[in-house]
């Protein structure tokens, strides 16, 4: 069965389509032109969608839980409830993101949602999900120094061990590594874990600008949440935030929620990193979408009040939501939609490693769409051609 999605506007998101024409098949797009260029075919099913933008499903690689729930401690059959929350704010695949724990019970997490990634690979239940591609670790490797609330008992010296016995307990399902690059044995790790096609992020450091280098040249190729849990740039040390905002063999990500790094500063971002690799990331926990009160983020007990959340005062992660994160890329850095939508899909779904199937509107991807107002509203989130 032939699914015609017809719209005002298509991102692709490099480019856009006044008039879209887009068929799907069994959950894979099989064409896109305009409707200038092709008539409906007969005997199609057709799904108008009026005056609205259709773009890629967003991708969040670095995402904690939300409505309540969280990453490390939801069991298998609760994960659904957060997977329906995230779509209903246009996700449509993230990256469930680990925090510094006891590296048994982060083994056992790791376990529970190499599960929900296996099961999420084979499932097409119809209602709107998002699905769980892979895992991003968030420590262990952290630098003391810059660890933000990552309990400090927990934060590990980086050995190809302690790593492999992670990947194992995903069951290689590893998609993401934050990892301070200047910390002792950190080097070597990340040539090990680039070797396994993870994406290395350097991040949680307080690396110099030599340090933060030598990690790009051991195999790194992102940086996690850019300005926040780094040594601060200073102009004459600059240190890894000027290796992070000037090297262009490397993405880079960003909480754009305004509270984590102001409106300014993330225009300054947007333009160094640009609109091949600027990459918006949520970094969410449980709170998101819930009142105001006490959350858990893996061993941690955040205090969340009107957008903020803390623990003893420091920041500890968002309720940041990707739609919102696009809309706000407009405002701070006067970005056009189409440029800040790129930085929530295509953009992730590169430096993630995920295959050239995400990301984008073109034949051969999956077909899991979002479709937005010209204001960046979600009116509605398509997994797998399904409207
Ligand atoms: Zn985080």
């Amino acid at each position: 069965m032939q699914t015609i999605f017809i719209a005002s506007t298509l991102y692709t998101p490099t480019e856009e389509i006044r008039e879209p024409l887009v068929t799907v098949e069994d959950g894979v797009i099989t064409s896109v032109t305009s409707r200038a260029e092709t008539s409906t075919p007969k005997n199609a099913e057709v799904v108008d969608l009026g005056k609205a933008i259709l773009a890629p499903g967003f991708i969040d690689i670095h995402i904690h839980g939300g409505a309540g729930l969280d990453v490390m401690r939801a069991a298998a059959s609760d994960l659904p409830r957060l997977n329906g929350f995230l779509a209903s704010h246009g996700v449509t695949a993230y990256f469930p993101t680990t925090v510094a724990a006891p590296l048994d019970d982060t083994c056992k997490a790791l376990e529970r949602l190499a599960g929900a990634i296996e099961a999420g690979e084979k499932s097409n239940s119809g209602d709107p999900a998002a699905k769980p591609l892979g895992v991003h670790l968030e420590g262990p490797f952290l630098s003391h120094a810059r660890r933000g609330v990552h309990p400090p008992e927990y934060l590990l010296t980086p050995t190809v061990e302690t790593f492999d016995r992670l990947w194992q307990a995903a069951r290689g399902h590893v998609s993401a590594l934050t990892i301070a690059p200047e910390i002792e044995g950190a080097l070597e790790v990340i040539a090990e874990a680039a070797r396994r096609n993870v994406c290395v992020s350097i991040g949680h450091s307080d690396a110099d600008y030599t340090a933060a280098q030598a990690g790009v040249h051991a195999g790194a190729r992102h940086a996690t949440h850019t300005f926040n849990a780094m040594k601060p740039l200073d102009h004459r040390d600059p240190g890894i935030i000027a290796e992070v905002l000037t090297d262009d063999r490397i993405t880079a990500d960003l909480i754009a929620d305004g509270i984590h790094v102001s409106p300014s500063v993330v225009k300054i971002f947007m333009k160094a990193k640009g609109v091949e690799r600027a990459v918006l990331i949520t970094d969410a926990i449980a709170a998101t979408g819930m009142p105001n009160g006490k959350y858990q983020l893996g061993p941690i007990l955040v205090d969340v009040k009107d957008g903020m959340c803390t623990m003893e005062g420091k920041l500890a992660g968002s309720v940041l939501t990707m739609d919102r994160a696009v809309r706000n890329v407009t405002q701070f850095a006067g970005w056009n939609l189409k440029d800040a939508v790129r930085a929530a899909t295509l953009n992730p779904a590169h430096a993630g490693g995920l295959s050239t199937k995400r990301g984008r509107i073109a034949a051969g991807c999956a077909a899991d769409f979002v479709v937005m107002t010209p204001g960046g509203e979600i009116a509605k989130t398509i997994v797998g051609g399904r409207a």
